[in-house]
């Protein structure tokens, strides 16, 4: 099955998580099994080994080596089942279009189209198949395009002896769209030396690095007294809220910065005369700036602790995940490995810092080297979310070259040249 059609079926599962589920259990929604039952079907189909499906919807196989006596580094490829939800995520009729430029006609009857003037990544594209939705909901391609990669790769693998390479673990998580899917991921099962997730907007784009992040939950705490005697007594909540807010560099919020810069991002909001409640995303590449980041915040908060009576404010902060490049550059090898097969095909590596995290921040700094790789999903999340059938196959390319070349990687070698950039 070619990959356009493997992402056509896949997309037509109905797979989002669930952000809002009131129980704290993986899967989020039990929706989620019915993709994990399909891929399970067509691991079996394939020839997979070892196939396992955990109790949370983790699902493994293993691509045995075809090269006697193996023994190098296990590489593995990961990927997430679950799709995100901010728009309609049933029902989804795909279509494929081929691309002249202009703007794209994704629902003739109801007039909808997607401009390569509001998405000029389109213009790239000129001449290329897109697989679109019909503009009404969501695509999936985030993340069903990489598991339609991941999966026609492993057809090609397991049809053709003549493509010599070592034992490839494959692995597909749910949950990735509610930040869960790292958690239950067991890396000791899974059972590879190092990974990579395919889930980034580009062919050619490789993040090794991530945000350290920390979620800060604020309340403040008013006094509340009926307004004709409120003179001197009433301390409204909402109004330490504000001010609390302006304490913070303003300067320093998602909407004004970019690249490598961190931000506060105020992101809800709730309040009366009495309580009030302000939750902040805190994000910085540089651990130490994150940490700036908490005092910045800890001195508004004693700032206004001081001037209105101790109590008024309390911070509670949540450590959310950590910046991975710490851990990838122990392993050389994973870096090389892109560079090298991208450089191979004519292609030069896009080095990103990921303003996001991803399952793969998690298995990381859980212990397994796994960064992520471009795979061609575009406007994800919204229902101009699309794929590029010329780009997935290079992606499949890239992918089957990558497992050629890690079948000459000695396991001394990957780990010995990570001892050696620690002592450095
Ligand atoms: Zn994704």
């Amino acid at each position: 099955m070619n990959v356009q059609d493997r992402l056509i079926k896949y997309v037509q599962i109905d797979s989002a998580s669930d952000p809002f589920t009131s129980h704290p259990s993986t899967p989020s929604h039990p929706r989620e099994w019915d993709m994990a039952h399909l891929l399970y079907d067509e691991m079996k189909e394939l020839g997979f080994s070892n196939i396992r499906l955990s109790d949370n919807c983790y699902l493994f196989g293993e691509i045995p080596a075809n090269i006697p006596d193996w023994d190098g580094p296990v590489i593995g490829f990961i990927c997430h089942m679950d799709t995100a939800s901010e728009v309609p995520a049933e029902n989804i009729k795909p279509q494929i279009i081929h691309y002249e430029g202009g703007d794209v006609l994704l629902n003739k009857e109801l007039g909808i189209t997607m401009s390569n003037k509001e998405y000029p990544v389109l213009d790239q594209f000129v001449g290329c198949d897109l697989i679109c939705s019909d503009g009404t909901t969501l695509l999936g391609s985030d993340n069903k395009a990489a598991i339609a990669e991941v999966m026609t790769m492993a057809e090609t693998l397991f049809h053709d002896d003549s493509i010599k390479h070592g034992k490839i673990m494959i692995g597909f998580t749910p949950d990735e769209e509610i930040g869960r899917g790292g958690v239950y991921f067991d890396i000791e099962d899974f059972g590879a030396d190092f990974a990579y997730t395919l889930d980034d907007c580009t062919f050619g784009v490789y993040t090794p690095e991530t945000f350290n992040a920390f979620n800060v939950d604020v309340y403040f705490n008013g006094t509340a007294i009926h307004t004709g005697c409120a003179k001197n007594i009433l301390v409204n909540a909402v109004k330490l809220a504000e001010e609390f807010d302006f304490l913070l560099p303003q300067q320093e919020r998602p909407e004004f910065t970019e690249k490598r810069e961190g931000f506060y991002h105020l992101h809800s909001f709730d309040g009366t005369i009495d309580k009030a409640h302000l939750y902040y995303l805190l994000r910085d590449f540089d651990s130490d700036a994150l940490e700036h980041r908490c005092d910045i915040m800890r001195n508004a908060a004693n700032f206004i602790n001081a001037k209105y009576g101790e109590g008024r404010v309390e911070l509670v902060f949540h450590d959310m995940y950590r910046n991975m490049k710490s851990v990838i550059d122990k392993y050389p090898k994973v870096t090389e490995l892109v560079y090298d097969t991208l450089r191979d095909m004519g292609v030069e590596p896009i080095c990103e810092s990921s303003r996001g995290g991803y399952d793969g921040c998690t298995i990381t700094l859980n212990g397994l080297p796994c960064p992520n790789i471009g795979c061609s999903m575009y406007n994800c999340h919204g229902c101009k979310e699309f794929s590029v059938i010329q780009e997935m196959e290079k992606v499949i390319d890239m992918i089957t070259q990558m497992v050629k070349r890690a079948a000459d990687m000695s396991r001394e070698d990957f780990y010995r040249s990570g001892q050696a950039h620690t002592e450095e």
